[in-house]
């Protein structure tokens, strides 16, 4: 019969509802949206699977893009009007905070990687008061080498001897991404926990902040805020008061946050190179 409705088939109307099931092995689901979904046993090894492919694609093409933003916001920063030149010097700020967390929620996920894969570890780190002051004291606190085994790489020296896979010359550049992520971590958090909680609070509360060219309406908070600063304003609830986060916005300083960037990206692409590497990956 075309174009009406066919009777159902006997089969049809006996046959039991076909329970949800696992796209990767089949185990029934107790629930089902839409689309595939997985058990939660395939969906862990669906993220171990994709977790060296996350990586590669994060170190030559995420991770570099704070960089980018922040050399071209620095650029024009220079040519802007004194006004332009804060609402520029705060964008710069946030690709800091940003590319901070990044390297932060990337040294958590590579402490964990055993025990969570490293993508899902990496989307769900947040910097606040309790975790940015943990990955500053962390790196702070242990040596060279302790910074090498809490990320579960070879010491630079060891290379070579510990990687056969790789040839002399990998093993060569492996060995220096090494040595230069210990240094560059150690230069990302040298500031000490005040730099770390103010990160924090930077980067729990900027969406839910306002950025204001002075303060001198704020009746007397904020007096110390000289002409060439930004200022971001944050509610804090818990005091009652509106806290007040001064930014010089002068080319040289942001000069030296767009470098301060620099060294958290390269730390970032080079503890993946490294683990890469010297994974066979
Ligand atoms: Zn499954």
């Amino acid at each position: 019969m075309v174009g009406g409705l066919s009777r159902p088939t006997e089969s049809l109307m006996t046959a039991q509802p076909v329970p949800y099931a696992c796209s990767d092995c089949g185990t029934a689901l107790d629930h089902h949206d839409h689309g595939e979904e997985r058990c939660p046993t395939c969906f862990e090894q669906y993220l171990y699977d994709i977790d060296a492919g996350f990586l590669e694609s994060y170190r030559k093409f995420g991770c570099r893009s704070r960089s980018i933003v922040s050399e071209s916001l620095l650029r024009s920063l220079v040519v802007e009007s004194p006004e332009h030149r804060k609402i520029l010097a705060m964008s710069i700020f946030e690709q800091y905070v940003g590319a901070m967390n990044d390297l932060a929620a990337l040294f958590s996920a590579f402490q964990r990687r055993k025990e969570a894969p490293i993508l899902q570890s990496f989307l769900e780190f947040r910097l606040d008061a309790e975790s940015a002051p943990r990955f500053f004291d962390t790196v702070q606190s242990a040596s060279d080498i302790d910074l090498c085994r809490l990320l579960d790489l070879p010491i630079p020296g060891y290379v070579e001897a510990l990687c056969p896979h790789l040839d002399p010359e990998d093993a060569y550049s492996t060995a220096v991404a090494i040595y230069q992520l210990v240094q560059d971590l150690r230069k990302s958090t040298d500031q000490g926990s005040a730099a770390a909680m103010a990160l924090a609070q930077f980067a729990g509360q900027s969406a839910g902040s306002v950025i204001a060219s002075d303060a001198k309406w704020l009746n007397g908070v904020a007096h110390d805020l000289s002409p060439d600063q930004v200022a971001l304003l944050i509610l804090d609830n818990r005091r009652r008061a509106v806290m007040v986060h001064g930014l010089t916005a002068d080319e040289s300083s942001m000069g030296q946050v767009v470098a301060a960037i620099d060294t958290a990206t390269h730390a970032a692409s080079n503890l993946i190179f490294a683990y890469l590497q010297t994974r066979d990956l």
